[in-house]
């Protein structure tokens, strides 16, 4: 049995950044760049007022205060998106908005509260034909100069950035409509066993639904990956290898079921077969049963490139840890991502918890935050079967393999399933 650390490594060894595609700007969100983002322009484009005020020229309110206004003539008003008409003369000033292009002559920008503008009449033309100012402002000053933020052929954004909505903007104030990126993996989702029914079936005697196609593909979508949901394939060799013949043109297949040491369990046998198992056992609790390997795909009688497989258990809960720990890390740099760890913290346990068999466990937990420590408790049934206590939890409680008990009061690492303000 190899530990989760070779298990992972050996997993990611073979694992390579997928190919790249041209996305329009808000698809690409949470992919990777796959090119290098220079700027066309400048932006801003033009000088521009950082304020609703007057634009004016500092050395023309020199010396103005409270008590000393000074007094200039309102010759123009400039709105965002507008264009300025006159030019900044000696003793004149322009009313301008915030984003507006600043007139030429003009070297600062006062702001309307500095001004005593709300005591002046207003002319048809919607200014006051001269206006106070009660303030000095420097040269320069509340005035965005052209190229402030971003410089016409500017490196803006390197490749290998993740997309995130602050990037999404940068790139529309740039102007860029499509960026390329690395693109999502297709995941195709293969459950197996006989006892498995469709939803929307009625549950025939012995029968269970299959949930573990769902959660899976949850994960999948989560992670930013393509769910193709192959379906279920009966435990028969000829049902594993049609429905896996399905899935040949994905850029990963995931199966639930069937690689543990049960009668059915075949999934392991069909690999070894049509392809290359790597290992199919890893020291973690719950999720012991992993088979990772290769599918051969042959094309003209052609080995053309192998689709990397895992064989994830078939419990419900032992299948989403595995997704967790395997699945997630090799869709992350499919995807061109290379930080693949899961956010944790470090909580206080306030239950105890066994490890009778020298694997690393994942124990769901319950993790809240009083006052300024974390603390974790177990969410009940540890029970690899039972996915409501999946559902309850928000974190994994890692307890190493070489830590027969956790006390109460220990110090745990905890992965964090849901990473939010609330907790
Ligand atoms: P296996 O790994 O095939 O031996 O399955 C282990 C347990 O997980 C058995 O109780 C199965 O019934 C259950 N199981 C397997 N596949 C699924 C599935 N797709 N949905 C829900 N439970 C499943
Ligand atoms: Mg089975």
């Amino acid at each position: 049995m190899i530990s989760v650390e070779t298990a992972l490594d050996k997993i990611l060894s073979s694992i390579k950044p997928l190919g790249v595609e041209e996305k329009g700007l808000l698809e690409s969100l949470g992919q990777v760049l796959a090119e290098d983002v220079y700027s066309d322009i400048n932006v801003p484009p033009k000088d521009n007022s950082a304020l609703d005020g007057y634009a004016l020229r500092a050395a023309d309110i020199k010396g103005a205060g409270p008590q000393n206004p000074r007094i200039l003539k309102v010759i123009d008003y400039i709105v965002a998106g507008g264009n300025p008409h006159k030019r900044v003369e000696p003793g004149t000033a322009v009313r301008i908005m915030t984003g507006a292009p600043t007139p030429e002559g003009a070297d600062c920008v006062v702001g309307f509260e500095d001004t005593d503008e709300t005591s002046r009449p207003v002319s048809d033309s919607k200014i006051p034909s001269e206006i106070g100012v009660f303030t000095e402002e420097l040269n320069g000053a509340n005035i965005r100069k052209a190229g402030e933020s971003i410089k016409k052929g500017d490196l803006v954004l390197t490749k290998g950035k993740i997309i995130r909505p602050s990037e999404i903007g940068v790139m529309a104030s740039m102007g860029r409509a499509k960026v390329k990126v690395i693109r999502r993996p297709v995941v195709a989702i293969l459950s197996t066993g006989d006892e498995l029914t469709n939803l929307g079936e009625p549950l025939a005697e012995g029968k269970i639904y299959n949930s573990n196609t769902y959660s899976i593909a949850a994960q999948v979508i989560r992670e930013g990956g393509i769910p193709r949901i192959v379906g279920i394939a009966l435990d028969t060799e000829a049902s594993v290898v049609a429905k896996i013949n399905q899935a040949l043109d994905a850029d990963l297949l995931v199966t639930t079921g069937g690689v543990s040491m049960g009668d059915y369990d075949l999934v392991k046998d069909v690999l070894a077969k049509q392809g290359e198992i790597v290992f199919w056992k890893v020291r973690a609790k719950p999720g012991k049963p992993l088979a990772f390997g290769a599918i051969r795909r042959v094309r003209d009688d052609k080995v053309v490139q192998d689709l990397p497989h895992l064989g994830l258990a078939g419990n419900t809960v032992s299948c989403m840890v595995n997704f967790e720990l395997f699945v997630r890390p090799a869709i992350l740099k499919m995807m061109g991502k290379t930080n693949f760890d899961k956010p944790s913290i470090d909580a206080v346990i306030e239950d105890s918890i066994k490890n009778n068999d020298g694997r690393r466990v994942f124990a769901r937990v319950v993790v809240e935050k009083k006052e300024d420590r974390y603390y974790a408790h177990l969410t009940g049934s540890q029970s690899s079967g039972d996915l409501t206590s999946m559902s309850s939890a928000n974190g994994l409680a890692v307890v190493p393999e070489d830590n027969p008990k956790v006390s109460k009061g220990d110090l745990l690492k905890v992965l964090m399933l849901d990473w939010s303000q609330d907790i």
